[in-house]
């Protein structure tokens, strides 16, 4: 306990300044006074081993929080009880034809309640907020947040403001309103949309997941992390390839496999970090790719994966930092290849996923015709997001679908004639 600040558990340390390293209280606060680093949840690893061992996991529900004593809730959680415990699917189908003999595709499609890998953090992020007292919780969002923190917001009993870029899509606006929550879209772009969060934090002392509660909001991104590797038999992965917005997922999976390292659940295994991004928005994986320290701010972003657009992301240092240390790579794709991504996925797997999904298949596929990802060495792939979410951006496949009269000679004129399908690159041809 000689190194632990005043109001925190015994294996929660505190909130430690990602520069320069100080320790703050665990309470609702981002930035370290001294130089404006982030903060981010420290623990006592020793502790945490004493309280939790993989032979106790076995006896727990297969959900995020089987790994709660990671976690920075005291106590039990209280909110979005049955996020996470995705399965990892073992692609088959989408490794052959990317020519990968083991991929492995985690699907976070598929989270409760929301159908994005946001429900893990937000589950994280209103346990704590209800702890510390907030009745007033909400968040600045691309969407998928959106819809978390409604949903969760809802279901917890607090009331939740959600402030969006007004150009999202029509779905993400709408599962984020049915929940009752005040939504309110603004002219700008989500760095903008971000500033005045955090203003409004600061006026009204609400509870913003991702402003004034982020240290705790990203550490339910770990989970991820620790599902993969338990779904592994306990192995690390070679190879993960992550979709970056804020930059915050990648790191925090890796935060997670050297926790796991640390309490001696699974043996070191280095892990590369491939970071994916849209061309329209591609901060990150610009910096990589051109080598620079840190990345260049995008002012206006311009992509259909709307979710992963992000210009100034506050985890870009790290996210960059990582994925050279690692000896891993980034890579950024076109609009069209994230369409021809996100169909790939459906057509292999029979996993939609939403465009920022397209993004890492298509960044996947990218990266092994460049050989920055050996083919030979197992790889999982994260796929973050649901597709019935992005419609708009596959609605041409709809034009392949024929109507017909209720009889049988039109019936056989389609099964013997000729075939009209959608190819990947979305033009339709004759088979
Ligand atoms: C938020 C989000 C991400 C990336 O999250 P960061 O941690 O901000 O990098 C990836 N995919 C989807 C679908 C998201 O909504
Ligand atoms: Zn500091």
């Amino acid at each position: 306990m000689s190194n632990s600040v005043s109001g925190c558990s015994s294996r929660i340390t505190g909130l430690r300044c990602r520069t320069c390293g100080k320790l703050y209280p665990v309470q609702a606060n981002n930035f370290c006074t001294e130089d404006f680093g982030p903060l981010e949840v420290a623990y006592d690893y020793e502790v945490i081993g004493k309280q939790l061992t993989k032979n106790e996991l076995k006896n727990r529900p297969w959900n995020m929080w089987r790994y709660r004593e990671l976690l920075p809730v005291e106590g039990e959680p209280t909110v979005g009880l049955h996020a996470g415990g995705t399965p990892l699917v073992r692609a088959k189908r989408l490794g052959a034809a990317l020519g990968v003999k083991q991929l492995y595709v985690k699907n976070d499609a598929v989270n409760f309640p929301t159908l994005s890998f946001k429900d893990r953090v937000v589950s994280v992020a209103l346990s704590k907020a209800k702890e510390l007292g907030f009745t007033t919780v909400g968040c600045a969002s691309t969407g998928n947040l959106a819809n978390s923190v409604a949903a969760n917001a809802a279901a917890a009993g607090l009331e939740s403001y959600i402030l969006v870029p007004s150009d999202l899509e029509k779905a993400k606006l709408l599962n984020t309103v049915v929940y009752g929550a005040n939504l309110i879209r603004v002219h700008g772009t989500y760095d903008q949309v971000n500033r005045l969060c955090t203003q409004i934090a600061f006026k009204y002392g609400w509870g913003l997941v991702n402003i004034n509660l982020r240290p705790f909001y990203a550490e339910g991104s770990k989970t991820m992390g620790y599902e993969i590797a338990e779904e592994l038999g306990w192995n690390l992965p070679k190879h993960v390839v992550a979709p970056m917005a804020g930059g915050s997922l990648i790191g925090k999976i890796n935060k997670a496999f050297n926790e796991l390292t640390q309490l001696g659940w699974v043996t070191e295994t280095p892990t590369r970090f491939y970071g994916a991004q849209a061309s329209g928005c591609s901060p990150i994986s610009t910096a990589v790719k051109q080598g620079w320290e840190s990345h260049k701010p995008v002012k206006k972003p311009n992509t259909i994966a709307k979710s992963l657009a992000i210009g100034d992301p506050a985890d870009g240092y790290f996210a960059n930092k990582l994925i050279k240390s690692s000896g891993g790579w980034a890579e950024d794709v076109t609009d069209e290849e994230i369409v021809e991504g996100m169909l790939l996925l459906s057509q292999t797997e029979g996993i939609f996923a939403e465009t920022a999904g397209g993004v890492t298949v298509a960044v996947t596929k990218k990266l092994i015709e460049q050989g920055k990802l050996p083919a030979d060495e197992p790889i999982v792939v994260c796929i973050t997001g649901n597709g019935l979410k992005t419609q708009d951006s596959v609605e041409k496949v709809l034009e392949q679908v024929p109507a017909i009269e209720p009889n049988m000679v039109e019936f056989d004129k389609i099964v013997t004639g000729p075939k009209e399908v959608v190819q990947l690159t979305h033009e339709r041809v004759l088979v």
